[in-house]
This record gives structure tokens, sequence and C-alpha cells, in this order.
């Protein structure tokens, strides 16, 4: 959300009163910022898209998070296995 004039001299805004709330997109695209003027009766819709957003940025970070842990356990679990046949090996043969 950003201050905005609403360029009517008759207005209050005019005078340095700052009395308008304007929404604006922001993305950066190669390394600059872009923006986008939300029309006010779009307002509601954004908040919902921008919620969505972040909700699905949270539940892929926490998929990344859950892989990682896979990887981990996957190469702790084969170092255990070729632990576990050596000690075997190392049992004298009846
Ligand atoms: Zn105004």
């Amino acid at each position: 959300m950003v201050a905005r004039k609403c360029g009517s001299a008759a207005c209050e805004c005019a005078h340095g009163v700052v009395k308008h709330r304007a929404m604006i997109l922001c993305k950066k695209v190669a390394g600059r910022s872009a923006a986008t003027y939300v029309p006010k009766d779009l307002w509601e819709q954004v908040r919902d898209w921008n919620r969505e957003h972040k909700r699905l940025k949270k539940v892929l970070k926490e998929m990344s998070e859950i892989n990682e842990q896979i990887i981990r356990r996957h190469v702790q679990d084969k170092r255990h296995e070729t632990a576990a046949r050596r000690s075997l090996r190392l049992l004298p043969s009846a």
C-alpha cells in the first residue's frame, strides 16, 4: 500500500495532505523493480492471491527441507549398512 495524490487541484491532497491509498504490486524483473497499479475493486482479490502465494512458498520450503532430510537419512542408512556388512565379515567362519 502506498500514499498517492490523485492529481485533482481541488482535492485536499494537492495541498500536501496525502489522503489516498493505492495498491501497487511490485516484483523484480532482471534486477529492476516493476510495479503494477491495482484497481480498488481488485484489492481483496489481490490480497487473496498474495496470501496464497505466501502459503505456497511456505509449502515449497517445507518440501525442500523434507527432501533434504530424506537425502541425509539415505546417506546415513547406506553408511550403517556398509558398517554392518563389514562387521559380519569380521566374524570367524564356523
Ligand atoms: Zn486527492
